[in-house]
């Protein structure tokens, strides 16, 4: 068996350590990239949302390196992610990619169907075993997680142009590379080492942007065509509102870790806007966005894929927030048409619009 799974940002590498604990072949699909896409609009339908455009085309560039068993997450909706899995496979089927699908999600009738996916996954590893796998995959979790909010925050102030984005991806491989708890402590030491090493201008005035949406589309840079790296280099400091460990901790280890964001607090943020789930992640958007422009932030950009309902639902409310709190949005939606100058341009006229709206204020209250 040689397991392949979908990228989605930096997650292989929390999937690949996880798996290569448990002894799994792994195949790790190239980044998603033009061809990836070119593949995926090919075969997927037309109003099919990005992710499942992209996920077709890393299972085909996989399958081309060896793979022959998917691993996917499912879910029970009310979007479209809910039947993904069984269309990527139904589609791969049909132009002659012949998988072995394996769809992780809640079970339909016993806990045991869930034990026995993982089971088929894991051979004969012990539950033990398989718990310090998970365990592993999450300390890389956050650890990836700790180098971009690093990256976030010194972009923007950078001396020498690029070298964030040189010290972020160093710093990445070396947390890939850990092949066991105490290799990942040393890793961790030594990235943070590299990303303190970036020469920053501290005086330079920056701004703050939270960034929502939906988060496939968030984590994953080639979808959302690197807006975080834009925003950076455009002197904004970002924050998004999904990070990798806080999904697992939310949706795997049920919010039982303390200290990081949760869904429970975003979505009680939602609640005079939205009070009910309306798929993907349509009510943690509305209460980050609540919760960002309590925090003071200048700015919200809000991404996610054409055709998105969740995120649908989402831009539609946060007008109010915009309104209520006085924090300007703007919302991006991208697909296989979305061009990188064109979204530049955007994130370009609203980032002056938060610079002369500070400014103002700034004249206005001395
Ligand atoms: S959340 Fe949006 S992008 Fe994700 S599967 Fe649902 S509709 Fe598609």
């Amino acid at each position: 068996m040689r397991v392949t799974f979908p990228h989605m940002g930096n997650l292989y590498i929390c999937l690949k350590a996880m798996l290569q604990y448990l002894g799994v072949d792994v195949v790790v699909p190239p980044p998603s990239s033009k061809k990836t896409l070119t593949l995926g609009v090919k075969y997927g339908p037309e109003f099919a949302c990005m992710p499942l455009k992209l996920n077709l085309g890393n299972f085909i560039e996989a399958y081309g390196l060896g793979a022959d068993t998917i691993i996917m997450a499912g879910g029970c909706g009310p979007c479209r992610f809910g039947y993904y899995a069984q269309i990527e496979y139904a589609i791969l089927k049909d132009i002659g990619y012949e998988f072995q699908l394996i769809v992780i999600e809640p079970p339909e009738r016993h806990i045991s169907e869930l034990f026995n996916k993982i089971r088929h996954i894991t051979g004969n590893r012990s539950w033990w075993q398989v718990i310090q796998a998970i365990r592993f995959g999450y300390q890389k979790a956050r650890a990836v997680d700790e180098i971009e909010m690093a990256a976030f925050k010194i972009r923007p102030r950078e001396l020498v142009f690029g070298a964030t984005d040189i010290a972020y991806r160093s710093a990445l491989s070396l947390i890939d590379s850990a092949s066991s708890p105490n290799e990942l402590d040393r890793a961790k030491k030594r990235a943070g080492v590299i990303m303190a090493g970036v020469v920053l201008d501290e005086s330079r005035p920056v701004l703050k942007i939270g960034l929502t949406g939906e988060i496939f589309t968030l984590l994953e840079p080639y979808s959302n065509l690197d807006v975080e790296r834009h925003i950076g280099y455009l002197g904004a400091e970002v924050d998004r509102s999904i990070y990798l460990s806080e999904w697992v901790n939310d949706h795997l280890f049920l919010g039982m870790l303390k200290g990081l964001r949760s869904r429970k607090d975003a979505c009680s943020a939602a609640s005079p806007y939205l009070r009910h789930f309306v798929g993907g992640h349509g009510q943690e958007t509305v209460g980050s966005a609540v919760n960002y422009a309590r925090a003071g932030f200048d700015g919200l950009v809000q991404v996610f894929p054409f055709t998105c309902m969740p995120e649908i639902v989402a831009e539609s409310i946060l007008p109010e927030v915009s309104t209520e709190y006085g924090i300007p949005i703007l919302t991006l939606i991208m697909d296989e048409h979305t061009g990188k100058t064109g979204i530049i341009t955007r994130l370009e006229a609203f980032i002056d619009l938060l610079e002369r709206k500070k400014e103002f204020r700034r004249h206005a209250f001395s």
